[in-house]
């Protein structure tokens, strides 16, 4: 239920109605006034269209992988857990080796470490990063690589159109000045139509590439860093006032929500984490990969509800 309301967003709904137009906007745009026109007689026209049109299938198929999986919602309960002491909740679940667990009195459920509220989706979400519209779905630790997946694609299908669209343009300008000219107002589709298709792909693609690019990289600083946005705001947060206090008395002791304990693992670890344990090449394809354990942690040390 919880994940038909999110994809009742209507935030989220124009966001993937947006991006779906915008792709094939830019593939009418590259086969329609870009490689039919300008390399209509060689066999570059069909080279470029498989390959453009092999990226954006990629593109799709990571996006789609990224909407309908489940970002890793942490299971509601059966029955009604009693919250009323909540204090001797966890220290009961910390002496069942559940360290870290919290209580969301949202959901009304247990959860593991590293796992947040997402009030769109309405739900605990395991090692959270964000709510993206654009996917209309939590980015969560078991989409998070379709997530980056399709982000590299729309990145380089950005920037593949912005090399096609220059070099269309400037071979046109270039037949214009060698004598094309009597041709002109004759030209169908006309020049002006061309000419503004050009710049709107172009737009398109500095603005969605430019965007892509750096929540890409900010994805792989979190991973390699192991440290979702929402971990390193409320570390931040935390830091700084611990500062303030200890600035003014030395009573503080508030933990951060996740240490990093991460400083230790290697890069790769952390990146086979997220993207599975198979060849790099296996990294780029929207395939499924096994499921990580929640910080050594798996479902089946959920707590005994207590009710
Ligand atoms: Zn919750
Ligand atoms: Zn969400």
């Amino acid at each position: 239920m919880a994940s038909m309301r999110c994809r009742r967003d209507p935030c989220g709904v124009i966001c993937l109605i947006l991006t779906y137009f915008s792709v094939f906007y830019a593939d009418y745009v590259v086969i329609q006034y870009v490689l039919i026109p300008a390399y209509s007689d060689s066999v570059w026209c069909t080279l470029h269209g498989s390959v453009f049109n092999l990226i954006l299938l990629l593109l799709l198929a990571c996006h789609a992988k990224a909407v309908f999986s489940d970002p890793g919602m942490v299971p509601l309960p059966d029955t009604a857990i009693d919250f009323s002491d909540l204090r001797s909740q966890s220290s009961r679940m910390n002496e069942r080796g559940c360290e870290g667990w919290t209580v969301c009195s949202r959901c009304e459920t247990y959860r593991p470490p590293r796992a947040h509220h997402c009030r769109v989706c309405q739900r605990c979400i395991r090692r959270m990063d964000h709510h993206c519209p654009w996917i209309n779905n939590c980015v969560g630790e078991l989409n998070q690589k379709y997530f980056i997946q399709f982000l590299f694609y729309t990145g380089i299908a950005s920037l593949y159109s912005m090399v096609l669209v220059v070099t269309a343009w400037v071979w046109r300008i270039r037949n214009e000045r060698e004598g094309d000219a009597e041709k002109e107002g004759e030209e169908v589709p006309s020049k002006h139509l061309i000419v503004a298709h050009y710049i709107i792909l172009l737009v398109e693609s500095v603005l969605f590439g430019v965007f892509v690019m750096v929540i890409f990289y900010d994805q792989l600083v979190s991973i390699i860093t192991d440290e979702t946005p929402i971990e390193q705001m409320k570390n931040r947060l935390i830091k700084d006032r611990s500062s303030t206090s200890s600035s003014s008395s030395s009573s503080s002791t508030s933990r951060p929500p996740h240490q990093p304990s991460h400083t230790r693992k290697p890069k790769l670890a952390l990146l086979r984490e997220v993207f599975g344990r198979g060849s790099v090449l296996c990294w780029l394809l929207p395939l499924h990969s096994s499921p990580p354990s929640v910080g050594g942690i798996t479902y089946s040390a959920l707590p005994d509800y207590d009710v």
